[in-house]
């Protein structure tokens, strides 16, 4: 960063997000980089600009300065010597399962999941002669009792996690040794989680959400140490999910406000989550700000703030979980998160349809459970609206 000395005092996070992926350009705003391809100067550089991961000026799908900027941004804010962008979260995800393992490995991944995950480890792990176990992640000795020594080459976590809100112990994921650790902490950004300095290989976020946080990118992103990224590189490169630089320049944006968008939605999710623990159609509320929280104490270990999403069953079954979706005016019913409107999914018919009714109880949803992610609008206009959609519903 430039005007900074090494002697300068360690910058906060928060700092941190604003002026980092920034070059010695003097444009604020990162440049937007659209081209496909560069001018090769020699045959000698293109030899090593088409093998080296962190060259940014060969081929756009090997890499490209734009995104090399999030990216910059992104390992800085994980204290991570690397990190690869992709074109969506599960552009993500499916580079490292496919990246990392081979026909005759395993993994261990939780059994709460975001759902598209699920099903690629599910539907299609077994296509490539890839086992995979699914444990509690709630349980924090679960994920070292599956692993298959020699075997297991990916242990993969979620935390929070899709849709009830469920922590996993990073520490005790980050103490295990052999196989590569992975947690998609897509629910906690950076600012609010840092899954490597538990000892975890790999973070990895759907910057679709909250760090684009305007509902206008669609990207992923990976960091972790420079060995690991390079070989995740190699696949990525042919995997082809590459971000592209329009999206990535929003991730950058997206990255600036991140410190004062998350302040204000968790404010207003702990106020909404309160007011929902009284109210007489709301069955249950999970949100990690509320000591009712089954794990309150080790999400308050891990995360320096509870995020700004939060999921409650509503009594009455699936005709009060649809009648709410479609009786809210302020918030809007679809799918996604982390940006500046309120959203709620119902998510049995929508998110994770495509799972069995006992894989559906088991990721612990209901026909009643519905998921919010707070936005940005005022927190009196957030809560009465989500007061009004259930008095309704209640009605109903
Ligand atoms: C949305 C999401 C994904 C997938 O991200 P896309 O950008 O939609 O591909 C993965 N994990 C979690 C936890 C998510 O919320």
């Amino acid at each position: 960063m430039s005007g900074r000395s090494e002697s300068s005092p360690p910058l906060d996070p928060e700092s941190i997000a604003v002026h980092a992926g920034r070059d010695d350009d003097t444009s604020l705003a990162p440049p937007l980089y659209p081209t496909t391809t560069f001018r090769t100067p020699t045959v000698d550089d293109g030899r090593r600009m088409a093998t080296d991961p962190s060259e940014s000026r060969f081929y756009t799908r090997y890499g490209n300065p734009t995104v090399a900027a999030f990216e910059d941004a992104m390992a800085r804010l994980e204290q991570a010597e690397a990190a690869r962008a992709f074109s969506s979260g599960m552009g993500a995800i499916s580079a490292v399962v496919m990246g990392l393992c081979s026909s005759g490995d395993h993994i261990v991944a939780q059994r709460q999941l975001y759902a598209g995950t699920q099903l690629l480890l599910q539907a299609h792990c077994p296509r490539f002669g890839i086992d995979v176990t699914f444990v509690d992640g709630t349980d924090p000795d679960a994920f070292a009792a599956a692993i298959r020594p020699g075997k297991t080459q990916l242990v993969l976590a979620e935390t929070p996690a899709n849709p009830r809100l469920d922590i996993v112990d990073l520490d005790a994921l980050g103490s295990i040794k052999g196989p590569i650790t992975v947690v998609d902490s897509t629910f906690a950004p950076p600012l609010i989680q840092r899954p490597l300095d538990h000892g975890v290989d790999l973070s990895l976020h759907s910057a679709t959400k909250a760090i684009g946080g305007h509902n206008d990118a669609t990207l992923g992103v990976v960091s972790g140490s420079a060995e690991l990224l390079g070989w995740l590189w190699n696949y990525a490169v042919l995997h082809g999910a590459n971000a592209a630089p329009f999206d990535s320049m929003n991730g950058l944006r997206g990255l600036r406000t991140l410190g004062v968008r998350l302040e204000r939605q968790c404010a207003t999710a702990q106020r909404l989550a309160e007011t929902l623990e009284e109210h007489p159609l709301v069955e249950r509320v999970c949100y990690p700000g509320l000591v009712s929280h089954p794990q309150f104490d080790l999400a308050k270990r891990q995360m320096t703030m509870p995020g700004g999403l939060l999921t409650f069953d509503i009594r009455g079954g699936i005709d009060a979980g649809t009648c709410f979706v479609e009786q809210v005016k302020l918030a809007l019913m679809a799918t996604s998160l982390g940006g500046p409107e309120t959203l709620v999914t119902h998510p049995a018919t929508t998110t994770h349809v495509g799972l069995l009714p006992d894989e559906l109880s088991d990721a612990g949803i209901g026909p009643g459970t519905i998921r919010v992610s707070v936005g940005l609008e005022h927190a009196d206009d957030v809560i009465a609206d989500i007061v009004q959609a259930l008095d309704a519903a209640a009605r109903a």
